[in-house]
């Protein structure tokens, strides 16, 4: 039946959860970032604010898009939002809400001001995106503004748009803050409550409709006992303004005890059809869909930035229609699209073939448009609309770049060798052998300054104002120049300085094949900051070498060891956007596999140490605890395919940092690097405690100063640090080293604080033979 046959479906109506805050061309980021260096003061930044909001606003309305989010929009971060309209201001910033946080306040809690240190931030959910997380502590909640209800008022008046305001569940705001005992979730949620019954009663009193109430905590795996908690709150909600209509808003994963919570006295309940690994559509088929409530069907990948095959889509909506007819399907995006770039239109330059499969934001609320269109309306234009996708993406699908995946990646694999010839501890005899390092080693993570200097020369070269050969003796002065200062302050393994990389993702994927890269392909990742993540359109190949030219050059410059430095296949993946018709664990053997060949290119070469950097492997760990072995197992086999064919006298290293990994020492170790440098300084020595009830027994360096701060620190704290380490870690596996890469430090800064950490580890060779 195609959907020409099928009857229409009269009740749909199209929604968005979210749109990107940053403007076609960042002007977002740029605003603020004025602002911040004191070029334009508060009221220039307010009105450039403004015209973003209503211009975001104008955009969805054109498009067709009939509930229209308000509110999502933010000056920095929408959980930084909730927190200070709840009046959280830790007490360090020395105020007490009274009415509306001024925005030096806000801006304070994000980025820190003299005398009190930013919020933490981290990583919302499993996407690249990071909040501020509200602090609790002592906390008093108060309602300072109803903000929900002034981007209403602004959309209504401005616009007469009849929007629906956004706002973080009460149930996911406390579960994602910190400074509290988990057993007292429930009492903080329930102190919560009366804040949450004034915004929902003034905005149904202003006569407001439907109000997104987003719960993304729902989709992970959260306490049983806390379905208590999550009852109460929306009985509570949904009392105190019986006029409006609440939906329910879940994503990034199937909604877990959907029995249960498909019932909650709300109106509408949305549910993400793409990241839920069909799950959701076979809850609503199994249990069924509660009469009477709206179903928010996400079925527009709002996360990746793939075209959507319309009819499949289409398909899938009647198929939830009919589980939920008569009740009311709203067809949206599957998470808000804050995650993907703003739109295509600026790319000029991308393959015209691969722009036909893209869908940026605005792309994407067309998507949900047509859709709308088609199934509800029966307009002829949508309805072609939604023929032309499926033939674009099979299309693509079957393009030459695509294909050869065809080659079965288990049998290819089975053929591979994913483990070293030797185990480590005869690996370690043999490398120290070769190596004659001194106890506990100095080295460093890679990159040392990236200099306005280095930036401007990669740029000329780029821009071919600069010949390549140019380019090259400059990053070889530049090598030569850092070999000379690491020999000079002593550090024992060296590092040629990944001068000639912009990024670490971006320099491989532009010289790997698969791999295509935006002009404006911008989305937030935290604050002011925005990412271009590569996208892996098509199958990833080994091209040339990419490194061992540097590499063997500043090898040819002393007779220290020089590291080689790549970066993992997992991390590589983890911060693309990557192709969705294969899964995710065959593009990171791919990709391990491509990556192999530059390992034994650097081999062949004399290099002697090979660094695979896979500081994001944490970061793509499912939410859902029974999927996150296989996780791991398919990226610790990807590190090993990249890694394994090496000779055993070869070490290899890798780097790690910026994420919490004491429940993953079991992978890390299985991941069988001869050593590991790993960030702690952060994390104040989390990780050092897990290790007195694991087991580590391979080389470890755990970073014993922070690189982020310009503080330079001293030999006394540093050797405390190694000192505490070493209780825990055997003192002939340990290594000293900064706890990441030096790319955004000063040429100053960094050699003062490595002359300090040379000493301290010095310091400590010594008291170590005393002791011995
Ligand atoms: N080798 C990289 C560097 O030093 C590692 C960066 C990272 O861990 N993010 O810059
Ligand atoms: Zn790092």
């Amino acid at each position: 039946m195609s959907i020409n046959e099928r009857p229409a479906l009269s009740d749909l109506i199209s929604s968005n959860l979210g749109y990107p805050r940053i403007g076609g061309n960042r002007e977002w980021k740029k605003a603020l970032e004025r602002f911040w260096n004191g070029s334009i003061d508060e009221s220039e930044l307010h009105s450039e604010m403004k015209r973003l909001r209503l211009e975001h606003l104008s955009k969805q309305q054109d498009k067709g898009i009939d509930l229209i989010p308000v509110g999502d929009f933010s000056y920095y971060d929408h959980m930084l939002d909730t927190s200070v309209m709840f009046g959280l201001v830790p007490e360090r910033f020395n105020y007490r809400p009274a009415g509306p946080v001024p925005l030096s306040v806000y801006f304070g809690i994000a980025r820190g001001q003299k005398g009190a240190t930013a919020s933490e931030m981290t990583k919302w959910l499993n996407t690249n995106y990071h909040y501020i997380v509200p602090e609790l502590a002592n906390a008093a909640p108060v309602l300072t503004e109803n903000k929900p209800l002034q981007a209403y008022r602004e959309a209504k008046q401005e616009l007469g748009i009849e929007g629906k305001p956004v706002l973080i569940g009460p149930y996911s705001f406390v579960a994602l803050s910190k400074g509290y005992d988990r057993k007292d979730l429930a009492t903080i949620v329930r102190s919560f409550l009366p804040l949450y019954t004034r915004v929902l009663s003034e905005l149904a009193a202003e006569g407001v409709q439907w109000v997104q109430i987003d719960e993304p905590v729902l989709t992970t795996l959260f306490p049983a006992e806390d379905l208590d908690i999550i009852q109460e709150a929306y009985e509570t909600l949904t009392q105190a303004a019986p006029a409006l209509n609440i939906m329910l808003q879940t994503y990034f994963g199937s909604l877990e005890h959907y029995k249960h919570l498909s019932t909650l006295p709300v109106q509408g309940l949305g549910l993400d059809f793409v990241h839920d690994d069909g799950e959701n559509l076979q809850h609503v088929l199994q249990h069924g869909f509660p009469a009477g409530k709206t179903l928010g069907a996400g079925v527009v990948d709002g996360r990746n930035i793939w075209r959507s095959d319309l009819k499949a889509v289409a398909a899938l909506l009647s198929q939830l229609a009919e589980q939920t007819s008569p009740t009311q399907l709203i067809v949206q995006p599957s998470c808000s699209l804050l995650h993907v770039p703003v739109s295509l239109e600026a790319e000029q330059k991308l393959d015209i073939e691969l722009v036909h499969a893209l869908a940026f934001a605005d792309e994407k609320l067309e998507e949900i448009a047509a859709l709308t269109a088609a199934l509800g309306e029966r307009n002829p234009s949508a309805l072609a609309q939604v023929e032309q996708s499926a033939d674009a993406v099979a299309r693509f699908n079957s393009s030459a770049a695509r294909v050869q995946t065809a080659t079965d990646m288990a049998a290819l694999l089975a053929k591979e060798p994913q483990s070293r010839s030797v185990p480590f501890a005869q690996r370690r005899a043999i490398q120290q052998d070769k190596l004659k390092l001194p106890p506990l080693p100095t080295t460093t993570i890679g990159s040392f300054p990236q200099t306005a200097e280095i930036r401007k020369a990669r740029l000329q070269y780029r821009k071919g104002e600069w010949s390549a050969e140019q380019y090259r003796t400059f990053i070889q002065q530049q090598i030569k120049e850092w070999i000379d200062i690491q020999e000079e302050i002593g550090i024992d393994v060296l590092v040629h300085g990944e001068f000639e990389r912009t990024d670490m993702v971006e320099f491989f994927g532009e010289k790997l094949k698969g791999f295509a890269f935006t002009q404006n392909g911008w989305v937030q990742s935290y604050g002011s900051r925005c990412v271009k993540p590569p996208i892996i359109y098509g199958d990833v190949l080994f091209d040339q070498p990419m490194t061992v030219e540097e590499t063997a050059f500043a090898q040819s410059l002393t007779s220290k060891p020089v590291k080689g430095m790549l970066t993992g296949p997992v991390t590589i993946l983890n911060w693309s956007f990557e192709r969705n018709d294969i899964p995710r664990s065959q593009v990171a053997l791919q990709l391990a596999l491509a990556l192999r060949a530059e390992v034994e290119a650097l081999e062949q070469a004399g290099i002697g140490m090979i660094q695979v950097d896979e500081p994001a492997i944490r970061e793509g760990l499912p939410l859902k605890k029974e999927q996150q072995q296989a996780y791991l197992d398919w990226a610790v086999q990807a590190f090993l395919v990249t890694t394994a064919t090496v000779e055993p006298a070869t070490q290899i290293h890798t780097h790690m940092c910026y994420s919490e990994f004491q429940h993953m020492i079991q992978s890390i170790s299985d991941m069988d690097a001869d050593v590991i440098s790993i960030e702690t300084s952060r994390s104040h020595g989390e990780l050092i405690v897990s290790f007195e009830d694991q087991v580590y027994d391979k080389g470890i360096g755990l970073g014993v100063y922070d690189i982020h701060s310009p503080r330079i620190p001293d030999v006394a704290e540093m050797l405390s640090m190694i000192q505490r380490a070493l209780r825990v870690l055997p003192s002939d596996l340990f290594w000293v080293n900064p706890d990441c890469g030096l790319k955004t430090r000063t040429k100053e800064e960094s050699i003062a604080a490595l002359r300090q950490m040379v000493l301290a580890a010095q310091a400590a060779r010594d008291a170590l033979a005393v002791s011995n």
